[in-house]
């Protein structure tokens, strides 16, 4: 870290500084300026406490962290892509991913009339919540064990994947019995114990961006989840809440393309949260994977409009059918493979 000491500090002020930070555990080396001096604390950021508490002297005007608070997910203590293994369904390193299926599993004929279609037109992982998180409480809440008992039929039908919401630590036995993939959403992106919960279940975790995180955030928090032993997560962007009324939600390419430089792990887009209009879906789909995205989440309904949740921005089959034209190109050009 490097502190940076206000102009005019007396050499005893100065003194002071670096006593307190070799009692915090780090080397002070002082470099004195013309006008002002900094202090290089050398030592592992990560380890030694964090010098942030020193700007209560009123000699210290700030104090710079120089090292990543991230470390596991960072290209730098990994610098190849991983590649995320569902059950033989691979994730990453030029391995794109589409996931898709119904926001809410509703009923048997809704589920498994999707899982076919889905399937037909090139995906490999069901989505579709079971337990959902709604805005307001008397909105449909998921089916539950109901939920997911269909999914696992609909895995035995079709052999698709399923990748499914837990919503709290009570749930992660049980959902991760039938779950290829635990999503954890936007909801509850920093529920640190839920995180560490689903962490030590051992299934890949698809961990969707708050909607007020930022992404060094984001980045933290799946490093929670491969501090606990997982390294098995996938990174999901599913829009930001922004000033914007034309959309649900700001979809954050950007995010995305950063990801992928700081970080080694797959990323995942989600451009049925993200705008929240099926309209978008297909064009949000081609710059995802134009950015550098590793797979898709996307959300289809038989009947849109007769959805228990989300009607607004899923997609039905017929335009889910020629999703798979459209971007057939981009991953061409990005080297990636379906
Ligand atoms: C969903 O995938 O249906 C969902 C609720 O996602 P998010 O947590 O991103 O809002
Ligand atoms: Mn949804």
């Amino acid at each position: 870290m490097i502190i940076v000491i206000r102009a005019h500090a007396t050499s005893e002020q100065i003194d002071q500084v670096l006593r307190e930070v070799e009692i915090l555990g780090y080397t002070p080396a002082p470099i004195h300026g013309v006008n002002q001096t900094v202090v290089a604390a050398i030592g592992d950021e990560r380890t030694h406490a964090n010098l942030e508490s020193l700007t209560a002297l009123p000699q210290v005007e700030s104090v710079l962290r120089v090292q990543k608070r991230h470390k596991l997910v960072s290209r730098e203590s990994h610098p190849e892509d991983s590649v995320v293994n569902v059950g033989g369904v691979l994730i990453g390193g030029g391995n794109f991913c589409v996931m898709a299926g119904p926001c809410s599993v509703e009923n048997e004929e809704q589920l498994f009339s999707t899982a076919a279609a889905v399937k037909a037109a090139g995906a490999t992982i069901l989505r579709g919540g079971a337990y959902k998180p709604r805005t307001s409480p008397y909105e449909f809440q998921g089916l539950g064990k109901e939920g997911l008992r269909l999914l696992a039929a609909a895995r035995d039908q079709t052999g698709l994947k399923i990748v499914t919401e837990v919503l709290s630590e009570r749930d992660v036995e049980h959902v991760a019995g039938v779950a290829d993939i635990l999503q954890i959403g936007a909801r509850n992106a920093q529920n640190f114990q839920l995180l560490i919960e689903a962490a030590k279940s051992g299934k890949p975790i698809l961990l969707k961006r708050g909607m007020s995180e930022k992404i060094e955030e984001w980045l933290l928090a799946a490093e929670y989840i491969l501090a606990h032993g997982n390294p098995n997560v996938l990174l999901c962007e599913r829009g930001i809440r922004t000033f914007e009324t034309y959309t649900r939600n700001t979809l954050d390419l950007a995010a995305v393309a950063i990801a992928k430089n700081e970080s080694h792990l797959p990323v995942i887009v989600d451009p049925s949260q993200g705008c929240g209009r099926a309209d978008l879906v297909v064009a949000m789909c081609c710059g995802a994977i134009a950015v550098g995205a590793d797979g898709l989440i996307i959300e289809v309904h038989p009947k849109p409009a007769e959805a228990m949740s989300d009607g607004q921005q899923q997609v039905d089959f017929a335009m889910f059918e020629k999703l798979r034209a459209a971007i057939t190109p981009y991953l061409k050009a990005a080297g990636k493979t379906l």
